[in-house]
């Protein structure tokens, strides 16, 4: 959704990794902030001020999204629900970009690789193995950063022999609840322009609904009624849950996930969509059509943790084995990952030059 958030002050406080720096010059780097007011959506503004209205911090939410670069593009800046399927009119920044300057500076990219295990000989890191459109490789080096997201990178430190790697997880358990208004609704205005961070009960709001062809396969698991509201998808207005969810179930070696909700969690998802509830009615929703999609897992994260299985700086017991990606978020960021991970990577990297 091209969201970009600060990492959470406990990062710092709790487990005392320090990424302040870096994070501020990705900030400057890409200047990152919220579209301007007028971009970001009549129904979502509304959504934010009754929010207020009820005493709740709202505030615009910061982007990754520039509408000037659809423009420069030749294009027509056109950001709806959508966007989460892709960004078509060129606003978003997209971290590809790094990618192409690297191998612009001679990095060298293999496409279509799956890396299978890493191999560790004398307790030090010995060769990446995997393969490339069917055919095996191995590749060697002094260090190796694994960057396969938080369901990836435990497998492959699974299939590796490291004890304890997918043992729980995070999710940022993900939920829509939507409400039925007389005017325009959120649907195709640019997602969460507007959030508010519940740090204290545990959960992050922001303004969203689920793009058009999705929302009646997401609804009419909660019942026709919810379903049919698909006829009135424009005039839908939508709040995003993003609950802080507990360490729980994980990434099992038979090739299954599973994330229970604990009772803590259900109870602040309950405190939550009451607070929602309340907004919507604010905002002009109609009570009776207020209901709660099915929840989703939106950030896998926190299955190779910070001080459990890397320290804080991101090395494996295993000597130039690192990891960098949301599996080593040591607790459910409960917000936008994007520019937490590029600030651990920023400062893995000086951390790696640093020792040559
Ligand atoms: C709908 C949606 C909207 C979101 N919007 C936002 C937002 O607005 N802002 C934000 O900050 N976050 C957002 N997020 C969350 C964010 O996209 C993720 O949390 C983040 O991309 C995780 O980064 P990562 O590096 O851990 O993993 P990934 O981005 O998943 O990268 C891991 C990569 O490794 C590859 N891989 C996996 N296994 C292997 C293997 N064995 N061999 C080789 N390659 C492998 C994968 O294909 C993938 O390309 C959103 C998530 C969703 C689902």
């Amino acid at each position: 959704m091209g969201c970009a958030a600060d990492p959470p002050v406990w990062l710092k406080d709790r487990h005392g990794v320090d990424i302040d720096i870096e994070v501020k010059e990705v900030t400057d780097e890409l200047n990152i902030r919220p579209l301007p007011q007028d971009l970001r959506g009549a129904a979502s503004t509304r959504i934010a001020r009754a929010g207020q209205a009820l005493g709740y911090d709202w505030f615009p939410q910061p982007k990754f999204i520039k509408p000037e670069r659809s423009k420069q593009q030749g294009k027509r800046f056109n950001c709806r629900a959508n966007c989460m399927l892709g960004c078509r009119c060129g606003a978003k920044w997209n971290a590809a970009e790094w990618v192409d300057e690297a191998v612009a500076a001679g990095a060298r990219v293999r496409e279509g690789a799956c890396v299978k295990a890493v191999k560790i000989e004398n307790g030090r890191f010995a060769a990446l193995e995997g393969s490339i459109r069917g055919v095996p490789f191995t590749a060697r080096a002094d260090t190796v950063v694994l960057s396969a997201g938080g369901i990836g990178t435990p497998r492959i430190l699974q299939n590796s022999g490291l004890d304890g790697a997918g043992i729980g997880m995070t999710m940022d358990t993900t939920v829509m609840i939507y409400g039925a208004s007389p005017d325009k609704g959120t649907g195709k205005e640019p997602p969460m322009t507007w959030s508010c961070e519940n740090e204290d009960a545990g959960y992050m709001l922001s303004t969203l609904t689920d793009p058009w062809l999705m929302y009646p396969l997401a609804a009419v698991r909660k019942g026709i009624g919810p379903a049919l509201n698909w006829l009135r998808w424009s005039k839908m207005l939508g709040v995003m849950i993003k609950l802080k969810d507990d360490i729980s179930g994980g990434i099992y070696p038979d090739g299954k996930i599973r994330k229970p909700l604990t009772a803590g969690d259900t109870e602040r998802l309950n405190d939550a969509f009451e607070v929602c509830r309340r907004i919507l009615i604010e905002a002009g929703a109609k009570k009776s059509s207020i209901f709660m999609r099915p929840l989703i897992g939106t950030h896998p994260s926190g299955t190779v943790r910070i001080e459990d299985l890397v320290d804080i700086d991101l090395k494996t017991e295993i000597e130039g084995l690192y990891v960098c990606d949301a599996s080593v978020f040591p607790e459910a960021l409960d917000r936008p990952t994007v520019l937490t991970i590029i600030g651990f990577a920023k400062r893995l990297a000086r951390h790696l030059t640093s020792k040559d």
